[in-house]
């Protein structure tokens, strides 16, 4: 099992599938996006290798990621390995978090893979706010993929990036949607990832307010439902649906942190909320043996710090990369 420095067992592993993308959300990328060169990016069977070695050092849980995972050419592919890996018992779950763009092509195909829930990004249900915050993204093609998902038996959790003025004017709307869809709906506190962080400072909310907020509105229960990750859940109980909040202010999650992140080019990111990475790309391309590859993953792993940076007062340096390098 892969254990890292404070103890903490690691059996997460989030891969970037790609770094390009058919949105260019505004809390995410630049509307004009230098994206990694082609020949940087791994290649699916690259990918199938180390996630081979995630597997053998103890990961059982991979969540495929982007930028858009499913705008990465024959991403079925690798999706089927992994899929097959869990119906063998080495994984015990492969999960995806897309923008929804491309679900009503695939979702018949992911369902089929073995991937059981998806999380779909959708920040708003007004069609015009919605182009705004992507940067020309279609509303529509999105609910189409969202209910193609539905339709073929996948669960679904929605991702909220709360924003002041776009989620104080949507979520009441979207807690009603998802309560009826069936859908959980998961708010996230925007993170200021990336060189041009002005969105971040303008538009920042804290999750505990907008909870207060939504308090007064509906009858919020506590429940002890958990995923892996750090969310905390509440019921609804107007709708019976649960929504859940994921608050990186504090440090309240880095002590039970399962994770790693693998980047489309190979770099292990033992936080998302700091600088560090580790290269696995340039020794696996010049021939590294299993060994050598256990080994390079247990010293990315050893780095794995106590905690992120994005709490106020911090005192490490805040990520220069774009949240689409890591995928969340
Ligand atoms: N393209 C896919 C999608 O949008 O779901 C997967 C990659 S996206 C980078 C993964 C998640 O990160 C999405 O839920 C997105 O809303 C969220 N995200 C992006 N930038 C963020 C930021 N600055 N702070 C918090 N969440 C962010
Ligand atoms: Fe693309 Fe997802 Fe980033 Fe939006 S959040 S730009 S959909 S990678």
């Amino acid at each position: 099992m892969l254990i890292d420095s404070f103890k903490r067992p690691i059996d997460t592993l989030r891969l970037s599938l790609t770094d390009r993308c058919d949105f260019r959300c505004v809390y995410c990328m630049a509307e004009r996006m230098c994206f990694e060169p082609r020949e940087q990016v791994l290649s699916l069977e690259e990918m199938e290798r180390l996630c081979g070695v995630f597997l053998r050092l103890g990961v059982r849980k991979i969540r495929l990621t982007g930028g858009e995972p499913l705008m990465r050419r024959n991403a079925m592919r690798l999706i089927r390995v992994l899929g097959q890996w869990v119906n063998e018992g080495l994984l015990t779950e492969v999960t995806l978090t897309t923008n929804g763009t491309q679900l009503a092509k695939v979702a018949a195909d992911l369902a089929e893979a073995g991937i059981r829930r998806v999380n779909v990004s959708l920040d708003t249900l007004d069609a015009e706010r919605f182009a705004m915050l992507t940067r020309g993204g279609s509303l529509p093609q999105v609910l189409d993929g969202i209910a193609a998902a539905r339709a073929a038996g996948l669960r679904l959790r929605i991702n909220c990036v709360v924003m002041r003025d776009v989620t104080s004017a949507s979520a009441d709307q979207l807690v009603k949607w998802c309560g009826s869809q069936g859908f959980d709906l998961c708010f996230i506190e925007m993170m200021p990832m990336g060189q041009d962080s002005t969105v971040h400072a303008d538009a920042f909310m804290p999750v505990s307010e907008l909870r207060l907020a939504l308090n007064k509105r509906w009858s919020l229960i506590e429940i002890p439902y958990r995923t892996t990750g750090p969310a905390t859940y509440l019921a609804v109980a107007e709708t019976g649906g649960r929504i859940a909040f994921i608050s990186p202010q504090g440090h309240g999650f880095c002590h039970e942190c399962n994770r790693i992140r693998l980047s489309c080019t190979g770099m292990l990111y033992p936080c998302l909320g700091r600088e560090l990475s580790h290269d696995l790309r340039t020794p696996l391309r010049q021939g590294a043996t299993d060994a050598e590859l256990d080994r390079l993953v247990f010293a990315g792993i050893a780095q794995k710090p106590a905690h992120h940076a994005f709490s106020a007062g911090r005192s490490h340096a805040l990520p220069l990369r774009t949240m689409s390098v890591t995928g969340g």
